[in-house]
This record gives structure tokens, C-alpha cells and sequence, in this order.
């Protein structure tokens, strides 16, 4: 079984990422919540092109659930976590508890705006400062000379981006797409939320947007969305939070396709609540 160093302490990693940049390797981190599966292994792939020493972190952050979500039920894996980590490659798991990432008293929160606020920020209050708040704390603990991000949360990585850029953190943002199981369902953690029947309808989510994101080369952005809607009712989504086409990069609203944008879903099956989004150009 291949072993790898598992770091719980600021004082450690920094100690050691410090030795990295010392003999000139180019630190990567990839940021998780743990419970890792191929899209976050995907990331790890990626990442190991452009790093020499890719570390991944896992901390379930208590920050970024809401009161009513689902903090305490989150998947803990960490043994089979670490498992994957090394037969992969990483050359270090970091996962701070959650008093060495936040202390008694830590009265800091980064909080982005406007990006921040609407699709999942609307439903999600407070998601998007937790997430900043913990990112900006693991880029200053870590240090790395890239990040990487999933495109499976995409307003997260368009936060980070925006984040990076406007604290003047230097890093490299790096992004990677979004892996999907045979049915095209987006990989997620929570999915192991999902009874069987539940991942059948969970599955018909991303062949809407991906028909929808075809018909948007010659229907009108509205019907394509109305049609959407009614397609995504009918496959048995409980809740539709939001199904919107937004700009690639500002996620402004777009109702006209000039450059490039991303169709964006969030849906509620049962308790579990499930995003996607796809490319349109
Ligand atoms: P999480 O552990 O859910 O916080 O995810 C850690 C990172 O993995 C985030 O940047 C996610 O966007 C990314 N990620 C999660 N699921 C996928 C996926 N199916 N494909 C690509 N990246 C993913």
C-alpha cells in the first residue's frame, strides 16, 4: 500500500510546502470536502500535468451549510479518501479540523458580491462567504503556486476567480470539466443520497441540458428555456430552483447568444438537491 505524508496542521504544510518551493517544484492544491470520486481524481489527473507536487485537501467546512443543510450528514471517508489520494499520486493529503481552520474566535468572513448573490447564493445564503472564507484561508495556509477547481461547481469557481483577482492572492486558477457517470449524471458526493429510482430522474437532468444547449443554436433563448422547464416537471423534479442561460464569465443573464455562455441547473429530488451546467457556444 503506498504511503503518503497526511498533514493537520498550518505550522506543518507550511513547513513543507516552504521545503517544496525550496528545491523548485511547482505546488499545486486541490481544495475537496473529502468523500473523493473520479471527478475530484479527475482534477488531481489535470493538475499533476502543470505541478510537480499536487497536495489535496480535506476539510468538510461547517461554513458553507446552511443551518437546515446537510453539514452533519456529509460522507466522511477519510481512510478511503487517503487510499485514493496516494494510489493516484498526490504527494500529500492536508485536513485541518475544524479548530485549527477557524480557532475560537475567528471574526473574518470574505464575502464577494454581486457574484455571490443570485442562483445558488439566492437559495443558499451565506454559501458563498463560507466557501470564500475557507478557499482564501486554504490559499494563505497552503501557499500554492496553482489551484485547481471543478467545473461542476461552476458560480464557485467563477467566486474564486473573482476572489483571487480582487485580494491580490497569487495563485493560478486553474479549472477542469465536469466527469459524469455512464448516464451522464455529473458525479457528486451527494449523490449517494439518491435511491435507485431517484437516480434514474437524477440522470435525465443533464440529457435536458444538453439538448437544450443544441436547440439553442437556432431557437430563441426563452423557448428554449420554457421547453426546459416543462421537460425538467415532467422527468419528475420536484423543485426547479433555477434553470438559466448566463454569460460564461460575468454569469450575467443572456437572452441572446453573442459570445460564449453556460446553461445552469439546480433541482431538488427528494432532500437531495443536484446542479449541473453546460457549455454553450
Ligand atoms: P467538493 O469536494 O464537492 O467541495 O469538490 C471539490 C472540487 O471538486 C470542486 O472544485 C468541485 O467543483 C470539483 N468537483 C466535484 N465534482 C466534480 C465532477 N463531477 N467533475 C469535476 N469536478 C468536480
Amino acid at each position: 500500500m503506498t504511503q503518503i505524508a497526511m498533514v493537520r496542521t498550518i505550522k506543518e504544510i507550511r513547513e513543507i510546502v516552504q521545503e517544496w518551493k525550496g528545491q523548485k517544484h511547482r505546488v499545486a492544491l486541490l481544495p475537496t470536502m473529502g468523500a473523493l470520486h473520479e471527478g475530484h481524481l479527475s482534477l488531481v489527473r489535470l493538475v499533476q500535468t502543470c505541478a510537480d507536487k499536487v497536495i489535496v485537501s480535506i476539510f468538510v467546512n461547517p461554513r458553507q451549510f446552511g443551518p437546515d443543510e446537510d453539514w452533519a450528514r456529509y460522507p466522511h471517508t477519510l481512510e478511503a479518501d487517503y487510499q485514493k489520494c496516494a494510489e493516484i499520486g498526490t504527494d500529500l493529503v492536508y485536513c485541518p479540523d475544524i479548530a485549527e481552520m477557524y480557532g475560537p474566535q475567528a471574526a473574518t468572513t470574505v464575502s464577494v458580491s454581486g457574484i455571490s448573490q443570485d442562483l445558488c447564493g439566492a437559495s443558499r445564503p451565506g454559501h458563498f462567504d463560507g466557501v470564500a472564507t475557507v478557499v482564501a484561508k486554504l490559499l494563505n495556509q497552503v501557499q500554492p503556486h496553482v489551484a485547481i477547481f471543478g467545473e461542476k461547481d461552476y458560480q464557485q469557481l467563477s467566486v474564486i476567480k473573482q476572489m483571487v483577482g480582487d485580494l491580490d492572492i497569487p495563485v493560478e486558477v486553474l479549472s477542469g470539466p465536469i466527469q459524469r457517470d455512464e448516464h451522464g449524471l455529473a458525479l457528486s458526493s451527494r449523490n449517494s443520497y439518491l435511491s435507485a429510482k431517484e437516480l434514474t430522474t437524477a440522470s435525465q437532468l443533464n440529457k435536458i441540458l444538453f439538448d437544450m444547449a443544441r436547440q439553442l443554436s437556432y431557437k430563441p433563448v426563452a423557448q428554449c428555456l420554457e421547453n426546459g422547464q416543462h421537460r425538467l416537471q415532467e422527468a419528475g423534479f420536484e423543485r426547479i430552483e433555477y434553470l438559466t442561460l448566463r454569460d460564461a464569465v460575468s454569469l450575467q443573464p443572456v437572452d441572446q447568444i453573442s459570445g460564449s455562455a453556460r446553461l445552469l441547473a439546480a433541482v431538488h429530488l427528494g432532500s437531495t438537491r443536484l446542479i449541473d451546467n453546460v457549455p454553450v457556444n
